[in-house]
């Protein structure tokens, strides 16, 4: 059985402790590798050699940087199937949306940031005609960042791609959960001769290598995509630290679909907004707002389409769906939806694990796509994030009602509206408490633009010229005229 490695100062070494963990593919249950369980000594080399590589890294001209990122991002295109396939045995999700979705996206990270970085912008400002402000932006050195097993390789690359382009070294920690498309970029660097220590890859548990990184002195830099409780005992080291941090968290995405939504058009779209990627992803809807007017006729309609969704083997062509992350994971699921039903949620459809599965799955973490009704907004069903392949589904009177409906949650990460009137549409983007407002689309992503949650959601913006300002340090110079 393979044995994953770290990638720390450009070699493939393994962990310093000799301990690993197993990693099981969730469509079978069965062990598909075993990976790093690092810890302090490991991170202690990779922030050593990060640290050594920076002077360096950060004075190499844009455009050098640029070409490492550029055939990085030719790499991981070169290797889509390798890539795809791995990202779908490690998290159970259609090889097919892994190829079209995950991949592609992972490499565009890395070549929109190797150009962004070569047209970026300063800052003047004329003081009264009697001095000229000028900001500097500096990278800020070893950077940490971590990130969750829904989308591997693209969140991990959506950290390392701007970390890096701006002249920083990073230590990037993925889910313990889905290591190997961390460890085949491990491959692409080595490949492309990154110098050493730019960016190191360090494999382990969140407990172990994840607070080890945190908790570095090295470390002055700290971004994070992961569960809320995770980011708060993050904040709790960083900030007496005086770390600069970035935290992408859960949601409890609201759907708003007024009555003069174009159905025919929007109807499959609402349903990838609800169970792409089994739920698992941090934007997906799963509180769907439906104007009563329409309630019964939506319901039904989503239903049937939701019902067309073809459950089984990730590997298999014609899968849309596939398993959950983990068991445990699936247990927390399935004890969701038995808490809505004695919360009085009616299941419109799933519930439960799916009846027909394919033999070489019958191991596998599933759970069907579930709808529930009947459920009033203040539910914990409705409160907590459940971030698996369970929708709930209610009415609303008018729009003021809605949008009480979609901001009654702690959370505010992203919202979709759905409807043929855009003033409305414009004025509902405004009110709603989220970073994301898709009106009549969904995941439709434009590398430039701020990312981010609001409320427990998230501090701070990913994306662009965030991303950038976030990795780097602004000085301002005062001269006098
Ligand atoms: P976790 O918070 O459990 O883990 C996220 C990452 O942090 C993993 O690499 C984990 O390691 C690591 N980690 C865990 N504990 C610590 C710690 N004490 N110190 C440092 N690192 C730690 O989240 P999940 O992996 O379960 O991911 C699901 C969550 O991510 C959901 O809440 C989802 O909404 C959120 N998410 C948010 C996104 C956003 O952009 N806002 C995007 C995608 C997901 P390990 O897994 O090895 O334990």
């Amino acid at each position: 059985m393979k044995h994953l490695t770290n990638y720390i100062d450009g070699e493939l070494s393994p962990p310093a402790g000799g301990r690993y963990l197993e990693n099981l593919e969730p469509a079978t249950g069965a062990l598909l590798s075993h990976a790093p369980e690092s810890d302090e000594t490991d991170v202690d080399r990779a922030a050593a050699a990060a640290a050594a590589a920076f002077p360096a890294w950060a004075g190499r001209p844009a455009a050098e940087r640029s070409r490492y990122l550029t055939r990085i991002a030719d790499l991981i295109e070169a290797r889509l199937d390798e890539f795809a396939r791995a990202e779908s045995l490690d998290t159970g999700k259609p090889l097919s949306l892994a190829k079209s979705l995950d991949i592609p996206r992972a490499a565009a990270n890395f070549r929109f940031f190797a150009t962004a970085i070569l047209h970026t912008t300063g800052e003047s400002h004329a003081t009264d005609y009697s001095a000229i402000n000028y900001t500097l932006r500096r990278p800020r050195g070893v950077t940490g960042l971590i990130s969750p097993w829904n989308l591997p390789l693209y969140l991990l690359s959506w950290k390392i791609a701007p970390a890096i382009a701006t002249g920083n070294t990073a230590i990037a920690k993925p889910s313990e959960l889905t290591p190997t498309t961390a460890a085949l970029l491990a491959d692409v660097c080595r490949e492309v001769e990154l110098p050493r220590g730019v960016l190191n890859l360090v494999h382990g548990s969140g407990a172990s290598a994840g607070a080890a990184i945190v908790s570095h002195e090295a470390v002055r830099t700290i971004s994070f995509t992961g569960g809320t409780a995770t980011g708060a005992a993050i904040a709790r080291i960083a900030a007496p630290m005086f770390k600069k941090l970035t935290l992408e968290l859960g949601g409890k995405n609201p759907t708003l679909v007024f009555a003069d939504v174009d159905l025919d058009r929007h109807l499959s779209a609402i349903v990838r907004s609800s169970f792409a990627n089994q739920g698992e992803i941090c934007l997906c809807g799963s509180r769907i707002l439906v104007e009563q007017t329409v309630y019964e006729r939506f319901l039904d309609r989503f239903v049937a389409a939701v019902t067309a969704l073809r459950v089984g083997d990730p590997l298999e062509a014609a899968t849309d769906f596939g398993a959950l992350i983990s068991a445990a994971h699936r247990e927390k699921v399935l004890g969701y939806i038995e808490l809505a039903k004695s919360e009085g949620g009616r299941v419109r459809l799933g519930g439960g694990v799916p009846e027909i599965l394919p033999a070489r799955c019958a191991g596998g973490f599933f759970v069907a796509p579930t709808v529930i009704t009947d459920l009033p907004m203040s539910c914990r069903t409705n409160q907590e994030e459940i971030f698996g392949p369970v929708v709930t589904v209610m009415p609303f009177r008018d729009e003021a009602h809605a949008i009480d409906l979609a901001n009654d949650s702690r959370y505010g990460l992203a919202a979709s509206v759905w409807t043929n009137d855009l003033t409305r549409a414009h004025r509902v983007a405004e009110q709603v408490q989220c970073g994301t407002i898709w009106i009549n689309c969904w995941l439709l992503r434009d590398l430039r633009v701020p990312f981010g949650g609001m409320r427990q959601s998230g501090v701070g913006r990913e994306g662009g010229d965030e991303a950038i300002r976030f990795f780097t340090e602004a000085k301002n110079v005062c001269v006098k005229v």
